[in-house]
């Protein structure tokens, strides 16, 4: 693997929204995560399998991340691939296709290159796939900053060999059944190029950004634990100013129901970053201590001490259990499994939650003849 760009596409959604961001890195050494591993080999399988749908020569990687369900969620996004590719080969006698390809976009900023996953030319479109292993947060196709990037830097590859009209964007994230999509015009993705890519990257490679924290601005940035302008952007969301009358009005309810979440998760981030520091690296914070936290007996050896009761007249002492969904599925494999218990499972309705506004999942109606009915 090639040495990392400054301002990779992948870090763009933070650096055009804080351009202070990559100075404010500077001194945080890389964090290692077992996600990325785990990334990387799965896009590793992926790519093994579209080549060779492909028909280009591959070897099929090994990895101990290879679960079935990994795998499983592998294929998703390659089938979502492959369905595409057959799509090109019916609109274009020559289409284009590449997998982990590079995209360079140094004639639009310096230091600035990543890979998109899949890229499928026909003679109007590009066509750009990503696989997302995250199951935390969706991420949309739609203005999002990583693959209008790439976009860019492919468009400048091939426009004068296809007449490319429109740029698609998709992000498949199979772990959360999320599909998302977007086309977005040459021209369009032109100006958002110029007029927001390249000052805003040029701001911030050449030292001249400044602080705008945000959500999601800050959530992968590696200073966000000790920056001062998101503490400071949290303790002003902490410091609620409300005006007369006594009781809060629903628009200030509101307020502190958007704001209580980040905070909490703010709080939440510094003290296990605080926590870890202190645990791992010796690191001292004034006024606070290591000590052991409460734990449970534990049995040290469960064949002697399931001998030793018996041995001592006590039988009754395991308990059976069904074993869960996901593990009975895979036991059985899934159609065996649709099969068999297909009509002994069934999945309740989620419990109500309040959500902000830009969720994206359907907003639920109340049912409101039930309810009356039900009182
Ligand atoms: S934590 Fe947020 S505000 Fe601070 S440097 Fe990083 S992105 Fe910018």
């Amino acid at each position: 693997m090639g040495k990392h760009a400054k301002a990779s596409p992948s870090k763009l959604k933070q650096i055009l929204g804080c351009t202070a961001s990559l100075d404010a890195e500077a001194g945080f050494p890389d964090e290692e995560s077992t996600y990325a591993a785990e990334g990387t080999a799965l896009h590793a399988m992926a790519e093994h399998l579209i080549k060779k749908h492909l028909k280009i020569c591959t070897r099929r990687p090994n990895s101990d991340y290879y679960t079935d369900e990994n795998l499983e969620a592998v294929d998703e996004y390659v089938s979502a691939v492959c369905e595409a590719v057959g799509e090109a080969h019916k609109v274009c006698r020559d289409p284009m296709f590449d997998v982990e390809h590079r995209v360079d976009l140094s004639t639009y900023v310096g230091d600035c290159f990543g890979t998109a996953d899949m890229v499928i030319v026909t003679d109007t479109k590009v066509h750009i796939f990503d696989l997302k292993m995250g199951q935390g947060i969706p991420v949309y196709a739609e203005d999002n900053p990583q693959l209008m990037a790439y976009g860019l830097g492919i468009l400048s590859e091939v426009e004068m060999l296809y007449p490319i009209e429109t740029v698609e964007l998709t992000i498949v994230q199979p772990r959360l059944q999320s599909y998302s999509t977007w086309e977005i015009g040459v021209e369009e993705l032109k100006a958002w190029g110029r007029d927001v890519f390249v000052p805003k990257v040029a701001e911030a490679l050449e030292h001249r950004g400044s602080f705008h924290p945000g959500t999601e601005t800050c959530r992968f940035c590696k200073a966000r634990f000790q920056c001062r302008a998101r503490a400071e952007f949290f303790l002003e969301v902490a410091r609620l100013e409300f005006r007369q009358p006594e009781l809060l009005t629903d628009e200030e309810m509101a307020d502190v129901l958007l704001k209580a979440d980040a905070l909490k998760k703010w709080v939440e981030e510094v003290y296990a970053y605080a926590q870890n520091e202190a645990v791992e690296n010796h690191k001292e914070w004034p006024g606070f201590k290591i000590v052991r936290g409460k734990s449970n007996r534990k049995y040290t050896d469960e064949d002697a001490v399931s001998e030793a009761a018996k041995a001592a007249g006590f039988e009754d002492i395991y308990k059976m259990a069904l074993i869960g969904i996901t593990e009975m599925e895979r036991l059985m494999g899934k159609k065996k499994f649709s099969e068999i218990l297909g009509g002994l499972v069934y999945k309740p309705e989620g419990k109500l939650v309040l959500v902000p506004e830009t969720d994206r999942r359907e907003a639920y109606k109340h049912d409101t003849a039930r309810e009356d009915f039900a009182e």
